[in-house]
């Protein structure tokens, strides 16, 4: 089984390549909604973060509110990096236990789609590094639809590496300029690539 791991900063498309690359076969892993579902499940988790962030960052229903940590930790470098400090391990539990999961069903390959694949330090966990990248002026219009406020997405850059940190450690890099048949026949190429370099 091969691992490989989709990164790239906001609205690059890294969610958009894993879609496509399920679409040909592989499992996939969304980093950014386990995030979100430790957020609502892990009695644990939401203690630690209520006690340090304060009870404004819980819902009425007990629920961490994402928006209120957003808030918090976009453009505080030290509140985002507790919250990361609690959050990534537990994340990398239940990848890892999903990856062997995916082992063990016999599964030929696997996308973990992870924002924050290098920022986290789980480049151990995959075999190869597929970067995402587009022109800020593409992912602010593409992000558009996703009604994020552009103060959002620029301090959710400023927190992420730059593509070219990211590009450093990739092994492919994915320019997703065109149009989603464009990004496929790419995309498609580089997968038939990387299988045929396996045999
Ligand atoms: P996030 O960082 O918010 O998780 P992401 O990197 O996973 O984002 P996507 O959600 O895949 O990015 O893409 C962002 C938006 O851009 C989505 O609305 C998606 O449909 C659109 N998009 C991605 N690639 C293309 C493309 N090649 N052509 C047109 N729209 C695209």
């Amino acid at each position: 089984m091969k691992i490989i791991g989709v990164t790239g900063g906001i609205g690059s498309g890294k969610t958009t390549v894993a879609g496509i690359l399920g679409g040909m076969g592989a499992a996939v892993i969304d980093a950014d909604a386990i995030g979100h579902r430790v957020l609502s499940e892990d009695a644990d988790v939401k203690d630690i973060l209520a006690g340090h962030f304060g009870p404004s960052a819980l819902l009425p229903d007990g629920n961490m509110d994402r928006h209120v940590l957003a808030e918090r930790v976009f453009g505080n470098a030290g509140q985002l990096h507790f919250l990361n400090c609690v959050l990534h391990p537990v994340i990398r539990c239940r990848v890892e236990s999903l990856i062997r999961e995916y082992r063990l069903q016999g599964c030929e390959l696997v996308i973990i789609d992870a924002p924050l694949l290098i920022e986290a330090g789980w480049v151990d966990m995959v075999d190869c590094v597929w970067v995402v990248t587009a022109p800020r002026n593409m992912i602010m219009k593409r992000l558009e639809s996703k009604k994020m406020p552009r103060r959002q997405v620029l301090s959710r850059m400023k927190a992420q590496l730059t593509d070219r940190e990211r590009c450093r450690l990739a092994d492919e890099i994915i320019d997703n300029s065109s149009d989603l048949s464009g990004l496929k026949i790419q995309v498609s190429g580089i997968l038939q690539n990387y299988m045929a370099k396996q045999c």
